[in-house]
């Protein structure tokens, strides 16, 4: 587009809310408003604007925030980037403004029993994960209907209400009481989010923080206070891994959830990092963390899913020193838990029970005991109700043994394995876990 057009606007250049704030405007609230005063529907725009950032001299690399950059350009506004966490897009992954529309939409009750479509907006911060609260009215941020209890998609354009029974969303709020984490990440947040909706801001290079996590991992492993898992489990948190000698990034960007942890294990606030590194890295660790049993992760969204997954973990690794433990995808697979969601919110609990399975099953035996688990667990789906009988088990024996390359011995402790597993596996389905 040459200069002297630059005053037209395919799409009406309507000013983002809440800017420089905490409660600045979502990407899909500024699509909505654009559609009501286009006439166009959320979803045309949405496409559109893809289509016009592909076809634009600079083609976003994300699909996601393709419809930023495209809506930046058909409404000539570059305060758009704002309704995103875009200055952070080299440090996060899956950053919420690159969320499809059909995400599942959270939102205050109180806020939208006050609504007003002149004035309202859904800010961005209902999109962030990390955050349970409303940063106005306190109360928690809801995900379903009080009527009809269905699911909202962002893709249905009107926020107040329900799509699929047309019901008010509005409603008084549950409150609750806050840990002092929550507390702490809810300010984090608010501060990250003034910083990002400054249009004036530009985007942070992606070396910064790999500098940062670095430099942080270098301390790490100079510091003999450490038992070896904590360090491995810190080094996993950063993204970083230690070859003996040099400090190499195993990942480049990570999700805000990580971010924080990040952040308070090392003591630092966001805004540390973002704006000075290299104190933020030389700091020393904070005090404390080591004593306790576990590093104190945030409860985050998923709290009683991860506390239900700390349980069968602990259960499958409690006492019975002679039966294996069974691989974590296993697990991971039926409690529909991704490893990146595990390591984002329960890096403890992932470096124990690996560490475990690593004490039991040598790293060269590790596929054949894997192979001969998977098999043994496929046979009792086929042959075995819920709790299987002595004569299955001696069935479920001379199968294994016959099978697998492992000897009579690992043999037994697979089957054992196994049949814990699909005991447990029982109780997961049917939600007694
Ligand atoms: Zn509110
Ligand atoms: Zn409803």
């Amino acid at each position: 587009m040459s200069p002297e057009q630059s005053h037209w606007t395919v799409l009406p250049p309507l000013a983002v809310r809440g800017l420089r704030s905490p409660l600045v405007e979502s990407l899909q609230s500024y699509v909505n408003r654009l559609a009501r005063v286009s006439g166009a529907s959320p979803d045309g725009i949405r496409k559109w604007a893809a289509s016009a950032a592909h076809s634009g001299d600079e083609p976003d690399r994300y699909a996601g925030s393709a419809v930023r950059a495209g809506i930046q350009q058909l409404t000539g506004m570059l305060e758009v980037r704002c309704t995103t966490l875009w200055v952070m897009e080299n440090w996060l992954v899956a950053a919420p403004s690159h969320a499809p529309a059909d995400r599942l939409r959270r939102w205050c009750p109180r806020c939208i029993a006050e609504w007003d479509d002149e004035v309202s907006w859904e800010p961005l911060c209902w999109d962030l994960g990390v955050l349970m609260r409303c940063p106005v009215h306190q109360c928690e941020l809801e995900s379903l209907c009080p009527t009809c209890g269905g699911i909202q998609r962002a893709r249905n354009g009107r926020p107040t209400h329900c799509g699929s029974c047309r019901q008010s969303l509005a409603g008084k709020g549950i409150f609750s009481t806050r840990s002092h984490y929550e507390i702490w990440s809810e300010h984090q947040v608010a501060q990250l989010l003034m910083y990002c909706s400054d249009p004036s801001e530009e985007q942070l290079p992606a070396e910064q923080f790999r500098d940062f996590r670095e430099a942080f991992g270098r301390e790490v492993v100079s510091d003999d206070t450490f038992t070896s898992l904590d360090r491995q489990t810190v080094l996993e948190l950063l993204g970083v891994r230690c070859d003996g000698v040099r400090m190499l990034p195993s990942r480049n960007r990570m999700t805000l959830q990580r971010l924080l942890n990040i952040c308070s294990l090392q003591g630092i606030g966001i805004m540390d990092l973002v704006l000075r590194p290299r104190e933020a890295a030389s700091r020393p660790l904070v005090v404390g963390w080591r004593d306790s049993s576990s590093i104190p992760l945030p409860p985050a969204s998923h709290d009683a899913l991860f506390s239900s997954f700390r349980r069968v973990t602990e259960r499958m690794t409690a006492d019975h020193r002679n039966v294996y433990v069974p691989p974590i995808d296993f697990i991971l697979k039926a409690m529909r838990i991704s490893r990146t969601m595990l390591m984002d919110v329960a890096a403890d609990v992932y470096a124990r029970y690996e560490s475990k399975r690593k004490d039991q099953v040598l790293e060269v035996a590790q596929l054949h005991y894997e192979k001969s688990f998977r098999s043994a667990v496929w046979w009792l789906g086929q042959h075995a109700r819920s709790i299987p009988k002595e004569v299955e088990v001696a069935r479920l024996m001379s199968y294994a043994v016959a099978t697998s390359s492992l000897s009579k011995e690992s043999c037994e402790r697979t089957v054992m394995a196994a049949l814990r597993w699909h005991n447990l596996l029982g109780e997961i389905r049917t939600r007694s876990y």
